[in-house]
Parts: C-alpha cells; structure tokens; sequence
C-alpha cells in the first residue's frame, strides 16, 4: 500500500529527438528516383515505393521534368518501334507482345 507502485503511462510518447515520423527517414532521393523511374513508369514499383516515389515528386519539380521526359522519350521509342515493325511483323506477335503489355 504504497504510492511507489505508481502505474506508469499506458503510452509514452516520443521522447525529444526521437524520429516520430519514420517516413520522412525514407524519402527518396533524386538518385533514388533516377533509379526506380523505370519501374515506375512500367508500373513495377511496390506501392509503398511508388508512394515514397510520388511523394518526392510533390517537392521536387526537376524531377517531374526528369520524368515528364523519360516518358516522352518512352512513347517515341516505343512508337519508332512500332513504325519499324508494322510492316513484317507477324499479328500472333503483335498479339502476345499487346497480351504481355496489359497483364
Ligand atoms: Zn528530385
């Protein structure tokens, strides 16, 4: 029957210093989003990344630019590709490559 056995705080909060915002800890970047660019584009960034990713973006306008024209330089590639191709290239493949794209 003591007050020595006070109960301690259920929750303590963070102490001073600490990192309450763990994901601030994780913002990519430039170099980091250089690197993932690809896999955003094609869409093979993991959702936690792509979040990290798109939030970069928001205080980052060189590298909306940066990516503004990847993806230019992604549909004249692709679209060069195409104007080489259409001519031989057989509908099956056309067909599997189209198949592969959306899936
Ligand atoms: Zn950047």
């Amino acid at each position: 029957m003591t007050a020595a056995g006070l109960t301690p705080p259920a929750f303590s909060g963070p102490a001073p210093g600490d990192d309450f915002f763990p994901q601030r800890r994780f913002v990519l970047t430039c170099r980091e989003v250089t690197d993932f660019l690809m896999d955003y584009v094609s869409g093979d960034l993991p959702p936690d990344v792509r979040a990290r990713f798109e939030e970069h973006l928001q205080v980052c306008p060189p590298c909306v630019v940066f990516l503004k024209t990847y993806r230019q330089t992604m549909e004249m590639e692709k679209a060069a590709y195409m104007a080489d191709e259409t001519f031989d290239i057989p509908e099956e493949l056309v067909g599997a490559i189209l198949a592969s794209r959306s899936g």
